[in-house]
């Protein structure tokens, strides 16, 4: 069967996400899989439910390489795991004094996070689209990286769920690829700030709510979660002169804890929001941050990107940083390179996908 157009985009931001953000994962996989140890970029360029091409350009010419998936792939998860395979591959193949690919780093990462378990404290509302939910207990040991470390929140559709003492985040995973029914759910949201024991998390409201959305609107205080992680995306290259970042609603809390840990470096900000009514107070940093409205632009993707990039002044030692929507994302990192903003300077990572 060949691929729905929804997992064919889920693929391309995927393969845009991996092209931008891991190039020197597919570098690594082309110089140690392919023997390309001449090639100075390479990048995917190709690929379809059976295969995905790597090219790699050296100084005299381009090589197309060809990668035969085993099985047809359905899904952008069945994508990501043949790529992982060529890096095990590769990883194989290479010196053992290669140092890690960020990808591996942040497998390696992964394999020490540990599960905690808290309880709603309170909910006070942010804006009209934003509501921030304080936990407290079970969170003393959580580290505190600041910036933008994110958890992995699993919440439960049943008002008074326990959580088993022995779950982790393993069990979750394995309750979901079962297919058995289940009334956990995840996604990730960031740590806005963290106390001894406390943590609050802006949870975004939406109009078509998932079931993450649906919770934050509904959940009382005591209301149960267990959270995995921390993990963090925010890593500048050291001597950033002024750091831009753009956030939609949902890297907002994101944005502006790393603007909290900048100590006097100078920065821009622009917010996306629906409109002018769904601001809400900056707190003495309103200067630094230029909101932009939704409603105020009907062909989306482009006018809006379009919108945001005429902000961004390009300079040496600029760092750009930003999340939201995945294809807004692929758009601006688009239309970034085309201003001249090399990879090495943008971070922009897909928070949720339309
Ligand atoms: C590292 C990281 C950090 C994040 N931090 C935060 C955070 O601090 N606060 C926060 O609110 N979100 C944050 N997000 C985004 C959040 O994980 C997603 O919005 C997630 O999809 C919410 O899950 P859900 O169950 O509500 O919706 P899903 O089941 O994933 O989606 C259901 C429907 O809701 C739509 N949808 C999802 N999110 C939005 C949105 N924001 N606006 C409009 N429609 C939407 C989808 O398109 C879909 O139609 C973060 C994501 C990542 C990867």
């Amino acid at each position: 069967m060949a691929l729905t157009n929804i997992s064919r985009e889920d693929i391309e931001l995927l393969v845009d996400t991996y092209n931008h953000r891991h190039l020197d994962a597919i570098n690594f996989i082309s110089k140690f899989f392919y023997g390309e140890v001449q090639a100075t970029m390479s990048e995917i360029t190709e690929f379809d439910e059976n295969f995905l091409v790597i090219s790699s350009v050296s100084l005299t010419e381009k090589k197309d390489h060809k990668f035969e998936f085993l099985q047809k792939i359905k899904t952008s998860e069945e994508f990501q795991n043949n790529l992982i395979l060529l890096l095990i591959q590769a990883r194989e193949k290479a010196p053992s004094s290669e140092p890690l690919t960020n990808i591996e780093k942040e497998i390696e990462k992964t394999k020490n996070l540990d599960t905690y378990f808290t309880k709603v404290k309170s909910k006070k509302v942010i804006s009209k689209n934003i509501v921030e939910i304080t936990f407290q207990g079970g969170l003393e040991s959580l580290p505190n990286f600041g910036n933008d470390a994110f958890l992995y929140f699993i919440v439960s559709e049943e008002k008074n769920f326990i959580f088993p003492s022995d779950f982790s985040m393993t069990t979750f995973r394995s309750l979901k690829a079962s297919e058995t029914s289940t009334s956990l759910n995840g996604a990730y949201y960031t740590i806005r700030r963290k106390r001894a024991d406390e943590i609050d998390v802006w949870f975004v409201l939406h109009s078509d709510p998932g079931p993450l959305a649906d919770w934050a609107e509904k959940c009382d205080a005591g209301s149960n979660v267990a959270v995995w992680g921390p993990r963090s995306s925010f890593n500048p290259p050291k001597d950033i002169d002024q750091y831009v970042f753009i956030a939609d609603e949902t890297a907002q809390p994101a944005v502006l804890s790393c603007i909290e840990n900048l100590n006097g470096k100078k920065y821009i900000g622009i917010f996306e929001t629906k409109n002018k009514q769904y601001e809400y107070d900056l707190k003495g940093i309103s200067d630094c941050i230029k909101w932009i409205y939704r409603d105020d632009f009907v062909e989306q993707s482009e006018d809006l990107v379009n919108e945001i990039v005429s902000l961004v002044q390009k300079a040496d030692n600029t760092y750009i940083f930003g999340a939201g929507e995945g294809k807004r994302m692929l758009t601006l990192r688009r239309v970034l390179k085309e201003a001249g903003f090399s990879t090495k300077e943008t971070n922009l990572i897909g928070y949720w996908k339309k």
